[in-house]
C-alpha cells in the first residue's frame, strides 16, 4: 500500500468513526428543532430540552438567554445546616419568623398576603407576595425547601424564585438531578447567569440563600450610572461574587433598566409548584459612618 491509499484508508476509516459517532451523539446543531415546539413533548430525539436556541444573545455575546448549550455548573456537596432555624441579627427585618406572622407581606394588588404559613413555613400561594416595606441595597436571609415528592421536570420542578426590589431574580428551583438551562437553574441569576457552582441540597431538605445587593443608580433623566450588583451563597458557598445585572429579570429577554428598578419590594413568585419558605430575613445595608 503506497502513501497515498495508506492516507485515503485513514481518511475514510476517520469518517466512518465520525459519521458513527454523530450518529450516537443524536442531531447536529442544524437540526435542532424549536425548543419551543418541542417543550410541550418534553425531549429532543433522545435527549431532554434544556433551554432555547432561537432568544436574543445576551449582551457580552457569549450565550443565549436561556441557552441549552452553556455548560452545567459543577456540582457541590454543601457543609450540614442546622436543623432548625438560626436566629436573626438583632437589627434584621424578621419577615418570615416562628410566629406566623405574614403582616410584612401583601399580594401584587396589596391585599393581605394569601399564602399560607403554619408553625412559622410558609407556603407557595396563589400569586406573587410582596413585602410592604421597599429596600435599595441589602443583605437578605431565605431559607427554602422544594418538595419532597419530586414532581416535574426541568423548570416545573420546585418552582419559586427571590425578587430583589421586586425585579431581580434568585432562581429557586429543585435542582438536584434536575437539569435544566443552566441560566434557570437553582440560585441562578435568572437569565443571566448560572450558580458558579450547583450546591442544591436534596428535595425536602431546608436550604439557605444569603444575599448581599447593591441597588442600580439611575442618573437624573434615567439613564443608567450604576447597575445592580450581586454577591449570592447558596448553603454557604459562594455562587455569584459581585456580578452586574444585565437588567431587570424576564423571561427570554432581558429588560432595560428604569427609573422603577431603583428601590423596590422583596418578592417570592408563585410558579404553580409548592415550595416552602422559613426563616427569612433583611437588614438594608446604610453604608459606613451611618450610626446615627
Ligand atoms: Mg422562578
Amino acid at each position: 500500500m503506497n502513501l497515498m491509499n495508506l492516507m485515503n484508508t485513514r481518511t475514510c476509516a476517520a469518517a466512518v468513526v465520525v459519521a458513527v459517532i454523530s450518529l450516537l451523539a443524536g442531531p447536529g446543531e442544524s437540526q435542532i428543532p424549536n425548543p419551543e415546539s418541542q417543550a410541550a413533548a418534553g425531549t429532543r430525539g433522545q435527549q431532554p430540552v434544556l433551554g432555547y436556541d432561537d432568544t436574543p444573545m445576551q449582551p457580552n455575546g457569549r450565550w443565549r438567554i436561556h441557552d441549552s448549550r452553556r455548560p452545567q455548573p459543577s456540582l457541590v456537596t454543601p457543609g450540614s445546616m442546622s436543623s432548625s432555624p438560626t436566629a436573626a441579627p438583632s437589627d434584621a427585618i424578621v419577615l418570615v419568623g416562628e410566629g406566623d406572622d405574614l403582616s410584612a407581606w401583601q399580594n401584587a394588588d396589596g391585599s393581605k398576603a394569601s399564602w399560607a404559613m403554619k408553625n412559622g413555613v410558609l407556603e407557595t400561594g396563589k400569586g406573587m407576595i410582596h413585602t410592604k416595606t421597599e429596600f435599595t441595597d441589602l443583605q437578605l436571609h431565605v431559607e427554602f425547601a422544594t418538595p419532597s415528592a419530586v414532581k416535574g421536570d426541568s423548570q416545573e420542578r420546585g418552582n419559586s424564585g427571590v425578587f430583589l426590589l421586586g425585579k431581580f431574580e434568585i432562581q429557586v428551583l429543585d435542582s438536584y438531578r434536575n437539569p435544566t438551562y443552566p441560566d434557570g437553574q437553582a440560585a441562578a441569576m435568572y437569565g443571566q447567569y448560572p450558580p458558579l457552582v450547583n450546591a442544591s441540597r436534596k428535595p425536602g431538605e431546608w436550604q439557605a440563600y444569603d444575599i448581599v445587593f447593591t441597588a442600580p443608580r439611575l442618573a437624573r433623566g434615567g439613564t443608567l450610572d450604576k447597575p445592580a450588583i450581586v454577591t449570592v451563597f447558596h448553603n454557604g458557598i459562594v455562587v455569584h461574587n459581585a456580578t452586574p445585572f444585565w437588567g431587570p429579570t424576564a423571561h427570554k429577554k432581558i429588560e432595560p433598566y428604569t427609573p422603577d428598578t431603583a428601590k423596590g419590594p422583596i418578592a417570592l413568585q408563585d410558579h404553580g409548584n409548592p415550595v416552602r419558605y422559613r426563616n427569612v430575613w433583611i437588614r438594608a445595608i446604610n453604608g459606613y459612618d451611618s450610626a446615627t
